[in-house]
């Protein structure tokens, strides 16, 4: 017996089960070198690979849209174009001419910051390996030979395995590679199937037919389980079902507390699919959609009716509640593939979010025109993100007005009175929040950013990681503040950064007065059971409480008790 324990989990659950070790055919590539007289052939053999592969990610885009961001990429010129380039300047065969340029493309995405981005290095690699099965002829079918119940066990999975796997007999997933945000996560998710990713040395400590007993909620592997571990297990297993089916019946239960008061519990999202995926959670509407990840994606600033059709898509969605739809936060730790920051030497205080958007016009009113033509279609609403002067907030504003008149002027549709709200995560918007509160529609506190401003603590720094808290007094004092001025003004005032979902925090945000809670959607029916069950009377007794604390003990002390 062997127990593993893992830090990511992908999608939770526990499970039992047979190990089933998926081998992959031989992808490597032959590195001979080819003559002049071969390179035609090669040329040929690889527009052959093409056109095989676009046959088969034609038929599979149909049912995923997955396949389809494939089908695009197979036709890639760039990638079309540094192949043929190998094979006729450095005369290497298709084969070796492929694989090395897939493993540039694929690390150049690698090397990014952010990791939905590195994530998308491997739709390049999946790409490549379908490529490399067409030139070699050979089928990957190890995925295809599953016929009794087990728990895969992968370097990786692409959407492509979904495809041939035989779900029926998929308990749940361990793979060696992947994030939180990679395809095998978000799948394992869509099936709610439990996966445990990024398990380093995964394929060395499990073998085909070992016993499994995985729990991805708290991240424990556990090889050839003995009779007491399989005991705890199987208890386990019974005791989250319960929970599941109970989490499932709150959620359709009102968020409200036992003495009647209710708040709204938004979700978190970043595209469509995600949007998708949080409907059946639920969710009284979208606190903040990070459109961000329309442009990174893209291999350009995306136009006003590529994003008008996401946006109208998502109004559409949600068939009249709220969609806070953030305007473009890049910068920071968020690059553009085709857009130069510059080096900066902070980059979290440097070029960024509204400061990008107020400096380049055009690609703010280009987002800004496409919101408002699609607030015609719903209930759409605009938030800036990281205001520090209300000189950024009028004009953004202006802008906003001008894009109005342009629409107008050109006779399109497009909701003339649209709710404008902006994010409070920087100190400034705090002490300037009854200034701002006359001035907007809503408030959001982004605590992930709030916390890091308010302390001086990056946010994404391990050395000071223990330092970043956003139970700090200083934190809640400034989260108690915005609140209050938002109340003062009439506004609602709500929350999407990580701290909304804390469990812990519940009470206090409760009794502070939050009106709203967004967060990532799988976390909403835990909060909403918690809420539930939590008396609002008290929970502004203990955030009065709170509120006069100057040490993070006492409040620690406090949300203990
Ligand atoms: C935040 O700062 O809390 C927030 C929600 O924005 P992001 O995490 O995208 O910076
Ligand atoms: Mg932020």
């Amino acid at each position: 017996m062997k127990t593993i324990n893992v830090k990511r989990t992908a999608s939770k659950g526990v499970v039992m089960g047979k190990a089933y070790v998926v081998k992959r055919p031989d992808l490597s590539a032959d590195r001979s070198m080819i003559s002049d007289s071969m390179v035609e052939k090669e040329v040929a053999r690889y527009e052959a690979a093409i056109e095989a592969a676009k046959a088969d990610l034609s038929v599979l885009a149909e049912t995923n849209a997955i396949f389809g961001a494939h089908l695009e990429l197979v036709q890639d010129p760039t990638l079309y174009d540094g192949v043929i380039d190998k094979i006729k300047d450095e005369k290497k065969n298709a084969e070796l001419s492929l694989e090395e340029t897939v493993d540039m493309f694929a690390a150049i995405f690698a090397d990014m910051d952010d990791e939905y981005m590195r994530e998308r290095g491997s739709d390049m690699k999946d790409v490549g390996k379908r490529l490399m099965c067409k030139l070699k002829g050979v089928e990957d079918s190890a995925l295809s030979g599953i016929t009794e119940k087990v728990i895969v066990v992968a370097q990786d999975l692409a959407p492509s395995d979904t495809a041939v796997m035989n779900l029926e007999y998929v308990l749940g997933f361990i793979t060696q590679e992947g994030g939180v945000t990679s395809h095998v996560s978000i799948m394992a998710r869509n099936l709610n199937l439990p996966a445990l990713v990024g398990v380093e040395g995964i394929l060395e400590d499990v073998a085909m037919g070992d016993e499994i007993a995985m729990d991805a909620k708290n991240g424990t592997i556990i090889v050839n389980p003995d009779e007491a571990a399989k005991a705890e297990y199987a208890q386990k297993m019974e005791a989250f079902q319960k929970r599941e089916k109970e989490l499932a019946e709150i959620s359709l239960l009102p968020a409200e507390t036992p003495d009647g008061k209710t708040v709204e519990l938004f979700a978190n999202v970043g595209n469509i699919e995600d949007i998708k995926n949080a409907l059946p959670h639920h969710i009284d509407g979208i606190g903040l959609f990070r459109t961000e990840f329309l442009y990174m994606e893209n291999d350009h600033f995306p136009t006003e009716e590529e994003q008008f059709a996401v946006y109208k898509e998502a109004a559409e969605l949600l068939e009249g509640k709220e969609v806070i739809i953030r305007t473009l936060d890049i910068g920071g730790d968020k690059e553009l593939s085709y857009f130069d920051f510059g080096k900066e030497e902070n980059p979290f205080l440097g070029y960024r979010a509204i400061r990008v958007c107020l400096d380049k016009e055009d690609v703010f009113k280009t987002q800004l025109r496409a919101l408002l033509r699609a607030g015609a279609y719903g209930n759409v609403r605009i938030m800036y993100p990281m205001i520090i002067s209300v000189e950024e907030l009028d004009r953004a504003n202006e802008l906003l007005a001008i894009c109005k008149e342009e629409l107008r002027a050109e006779g399109k549709e497009f909701n003339e009175d649209i709710v404008v709200g902006m994010m409070i995560e920087t100190p400034a918007s705090v002490v300037l929040a009854d200034d701002f509160a006359s001035r907007v529609g809503f408030f959001s506190i982004g605590t992930n950013d709030l916390t890091q401003y308010t302390l001086a603590v990056d946010r994404g720094n391990k050395k000071i990681s223990h330092m970043y808290n956003s139970f700090h007094p200083a934190v809640l004092r400034n989260i108690k503040r915005t609140i209050d001025a938002g109340h003062a003004a009439g506004i609602k005032v709500g929350m999407c950064g990580e701290f909304a979902s804390d469990p812990k925090a519940l009470p206090v945000l409760l009794g502070f007065g939050l009106d709203e809670f967004s967060m990532s959607a799988g976390a909403v029916s835990e909060v909403k059971a918690e809420l539930r069950s939590t008396s609002y009377a008290e929970a502004q007794e203990l955030a009065d409480k709170v509120a006069k604390c100057a040490y993070v003990k006492e409040i620690d002390a406090l949300l203990e008790a």
